[in-house]
């Protein structure tokens, strides 16, 4: 199938004629890629069980694996809910518009495989202008992330081409992701609500409007981590699966202090062993710490030549620019100091290992209070549990 590439401009008028075609695609069971505020997503009618199979086929989906249901008023909560508590509503007053998915019990409208076979609809409200400019055609857009399942989820538009182009009808670009993780997901339909997945609206965020909510044991921070197994099913099917994974295997390198002194030694150790195997090595830093490796790797000896240190932000502009002979790149996420920064970059960062070819990669961890659950449960599920204790 031949995909339609579309960018959201200056130009209103062109920007409606786009809008209006995907709205036309969506409404006869095709599927449009769309930016939110959070990452890109691969957009079909929610109610149309064909729409949610493709969906599920284009991105090589487990069909178990739930589809969030976007929509873009509260009004249409009614059409797809059994019930709207009053603890969701406080959240959609104070989140709404935003990253914030809400797990709801379900109308018989919404099929099945919309909700990988479950009695519940996850639901959201986005707040990017071009989600908004789809959604306010009334229409309930099931929208998963829109990358092949199991790679780290697209957060430029070149991302869904890579993965979706001549999979999918049409791909609408705009730049203006800024979120970068997935919405926080809360299951509502339990006694006490119930966190599912972590996001840029941290419990902390949740727990001042409703008060004491649990979590999920699946998606606590490296502390408590448990290996998610049989016995511990997660609640949110999808938390189940290995995912945002880079083509080469990523080692988190943790402490207690994080990205303290003994990860940042650990780490070079392990990547001058690697580079003394001619293996590509990518570092996952941040700002604070990327002078210091700069110190450790010139102690070291490693020729100027053969090592680029640089902000993930900055790496695309370069990336044709390049030599082949770079055999560690040090890359800064953002600022430890600032967790939405790395939030921002993360998935950013996943995909350039690839785009460079990287054939082992070190992260360091972080605290998980606020923004840095998120960051870590996409951290850890990236890295498949190979998690290196100093
Ligand atoms: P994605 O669309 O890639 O952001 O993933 C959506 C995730 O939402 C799924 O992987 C599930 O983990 C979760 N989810 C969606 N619907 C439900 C539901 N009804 N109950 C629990 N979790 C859900
Ligand atoms: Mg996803």
């Amino acid at each position: 199938m031949e995909t339609i590439y579309e960018k959201i401009t200056a130009d209103n008028k062109k920007n409606d004629e786009i809008i209006a075609k995907a709205v036309d695609i969506i409404k006869n069971g095709g599927l449009v890629a769309f930016p939110t505020e959070t990452v890109y997503g691969l957009g079909g009618n929610a109610l149309n069980s064909e729409s949610s199979k493709k969906i599920y086929q284009a991105k090589g989906r487990p069909s178990d694996n739930p589809l969030i249901v976007h929509i873009g008023n509260i009004g249409q909560i009614d059409g797809i809910a059994e019930e709207f508590p009053e603890k969701a509503k406080a959240l959609a007053d104070k989140f709404w518009p935003g990253p914030l998915t809400m797990v709801l019990k379900k109308k018989p409208c919404v099929p099945l495989e919309t909700t990988g076979g479950l009695g519940t609809v996850a639901v959201r409200m986005p707040a990017h202008k071009t989600a908004k400019m789809l959604l306010s055609s009334g229409l309930y857009i099931a929208a998963p992330s829109a990358n092949t399942s199991g790679k780290p989820s697209p957060t430029k538009g070149s991302y869904v081409y890579e993965d979706l182009n001549g999979r999918i009808d049409m791909i609408i670009e705009d730049d203006t992701v800024n979120i970068g993780v997935e919405s926080t997901i809360i299951d509502m339909t339990r006694e006490v609500p119930t966190l599912l997945r972590p996001g840029h609206i941290s419990r902390e965020d949740i727990e001042k409007v409703i008060g004491h909510i649990d979590v999920d044991e699946t998606i606590a921070g490296i502390e408590n981590y448990k290996k998610v197994d049989e016995n511990t099913k997660p609640l949110a099917p999808g938390m189940m699966y290995r995912h945002y994974a880079p083509d080469a295997s990523l080692a988190l390198v943790d402490s207690e202090n994080k990205g303290g002194k003994s990860v940042v030694e650990h780490i070079t150790k392990l990547a001058l062993e690697d580079i003394s195997n001619n293996r590509k090595t990518v570092i996952l830093t941040t700002d604070e710490n990327t002078d210091i490796y700069k110190k450790l790797m010139s102690e070291a000896n490693v020729s100027d030549e053969s090592i680029l240190f640089t902000k993930c932000t900055d790496f695309f502009k370069t990336l044709s620019d390049i030599s082949n002979n770079i055999l560690i790149y040090v890359v800064s996420l953002g600022n430890r100091g600032e967790l939405s920064s790395i939030e921002q970059n993360l998935f950013m960062g996943l995909r350039l290992c690839n785009d460079i070819g990287a054939e082992s990669i070190y992260s360091e961890t972080f605290d998980t209070d606020n923004q840095g659950l998120a960051v870590m449960n996409r951290l850890i599920k990236a890295a498949g549990d190979k998690i290196i204790k100093v």
